[in-house]
């Protein structure tokens, strides 16, 4: 490629970022960066009444968490800025002019309350209001009026609007990437509004514009915006420039039934749909997601390597994707894989950074002193994060490895406890005692000795005392749990269960 790479994240700051928009983000920096290429954050804010306050530092902050930094970007001005559209707001105000004196846009003084009556009255019908060729020269604007009209118009200060004008009976041939070729009638289309008298251009105009001023070479998007790739390419024909080229992802679906993933499928099933939290929604930060399990199970919404392999880093990410491999057909959510992702990156996690996380988690906990240090922490946690899928997860795991049990399962207890049983236990009680070399290896193998001297079977004294020690029949070898929690532990323990049991 001759052109130097250059692709842009455009967020309108409505809102915290939805999962697609970090997807969208995710294969435009992963294509930017296996090309070579930079990666732009503009942030699309002319829409006021959209505006929400925190959207803009939530999306960086996000981009940030999953890793995937831009190049330029509000705060990272490069030669291109500024980044945010309304600091850009009078550039665009000479390109809806240029359009207008090439006669491929025209003014529109229309009033808010004409419209609507135009779109009621055709809903009555059950039709669709379209302002296009059909209707354009019946309605109020300087196609309909005479170039006086037009100008005491402008001149007494009429609120108007600029529209494009859609040509009549031609098939546009798009490309995209993913799609392939697309042909478009254009006499299906409406002249979309590009500029407001109040100095406002709006999404359309606003993205050719900067796209074109920011060099963008290949613009990635969601699907949503395929409709309004005809008329992106007009802007780009009417302007002479060139248009770069366009891949628009599928669409993210549901976990189940028809249509597009929502913030309420999250709600009714219990699983983020947001990368970090926003107000009462809870994010995939703070439900204990590793960023890197989030990227990769983002990649393969909507591509895949055409292998088996399933776990990726980022940088074999950036060395493998491509948009041809992109899929037209929508990408189903699925909450039980992304949590696949995260149980296998937590395995692979560095047991310190692991032990930090979960001493972290359990620091308001009533936790004798002794238990609370990193490198016991770090035991534990290597005998029970197998199951993990989260940090949270380890404590239900493995309580038992920082408080003495207060109750015993009582099915087990039925089952494990009979007569003889305390007697056995006080016997383990004295032999462990006499152990100096406390290693779970040596415990295991007094205590083996000394029941087949007894000639007991394991079946009375091992259940039992996983009974006492751990409180249930779960958890790890029971040897390493013994000598990890420490003899004077484990006699406590035992003792404590033969009062109370
Ligand atoms: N501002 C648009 C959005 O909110 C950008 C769409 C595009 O990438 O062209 O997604």
């Amino acid at each position: 490629m001759s052109q130097n790479v250059r692709v842009r994240f455009a967020p309108s700051p409505t809102g915290p970022l939805h999962i697609g928009g970090i997807r969208t983000a995710l294969f435009n920096y992963l294509f930017a960066k296996k090309n070579g290429g930079d990666f732009i954050l503009r942030i699309e804010d002319t829409d006021q009444n959209r505006y929400v306050e925190g959207a803009e530092k939530y999306i960086i902050d996000a981009l940030n968490w999953c890793n995937i930094p831009f190049d330029e970007g509000p705060g990272k001005e490069g030669k291109y800025g500024p980044y945010r559209q309304s600091e850009r707001k009078h550039l665009y105000k000479k390109y809806a002019e240029e359009l207008i004196q090439k006669e491929f846009a025209y003014y529109a003084f229309d009033t808010a309350e004409n419209l609507d009556f135009h779109r009621k009255d055709h809903e009555a019908k059950r039709k669709t209001f379209i302002y296009n060729w059909h209707n354009r020269l019946k309605l109020d604007n300087s196609l309909s009026l005479t170039e006086e009209e037009t100008h005491k118009k402008l001149n007494d200060g009429v609120p108007y609007v600029i529209r494009f004008k859609t040509p009549q009976n031609q098939k546009l041939q798009l490309n995209d990437i993913v799609r392939g070729n697309i042909e478009i009638d254009t006499n299906i289309l409406d002249d979309k509004v590009l500029y407001k008298s109040d100095g406002m251009p709006t999404y359309h105009l606003a993205n050719i514009v900067d796209d074109y001023l920011m060099e963008i070479t290949h613009v990635i998007r969601g699907e949503e915006w395929l409709p309004s790739l005809a008329l992106h390419k007009q802007l780009y024909d009417a302007f002479g420039w060139q248009a770069p080229k366009f891949a628009h992802l599928p669409l993210i679906m549901k976990p189940v039934g028809k249509g597009k993933l929502s913030k309420r499928d999250g709600e009714k099933l219990g699983f983020p749909v947001f990368p970090l939290s926003w107000n009462e929604s809870v994010g995939y930060k703070e439900t204990g997601y590793f960023p890197e399990a989030v990227v990769n199970f983002l990649a393969f919404l909507g591509w895949n390597p055409g292998t088996e392999q399933e776990i990726f880093s980022l940088e074999e990410l950036i060395n493998q994707f491509s948009l041809e491999r992109v899929n037209k057909s929508g990408a189903r959510f699925d909450p039980d894989k992304t949590k696949w992702y995260n149980q296998h990156y937590l395995q692979q996690a560095d047991v310190n950074i692991l032990a930090d996380s979960f001493l972290h988690n359990i620091s308001n906990r009533e936790i004798p002193s002794h238990f609370l240090n990193k490198s016991y922490v770090a035991q534990v946690v290597t005998l029970i994060k197998e199951r993990a899928v989260f940090i949270e997860d380890l404590w239900n795991l493995g309580d038992y490895f920082f408080i003495t049990p207060e109750n015993y399962n009582e099915k087990a207890t039925k089952k494990q406890w009979k007569e003889g049983t305390a007697d056995i236990m006080k016997q383990v009680t004295a032999i462990i005692e006499a152990i100096s070399d406390f290693t779970s290896e040596n415990v295991e193998a007094i205590v083996k000795n000394w029941i087949g001297e007894k000639e007991l079977s394991f079946g009375k004294v091992m259940p039992p005392l996983r009974l006492v020690i751990v409180g249930d029949m779960k958890g790890p070898h029971l040897f390493d749990i013994i000598a990890l929690i420490g003899k004077e532990e484990s006699i406590k323990r035992i003792k404590k269960a033969i009062t109370t049991l």
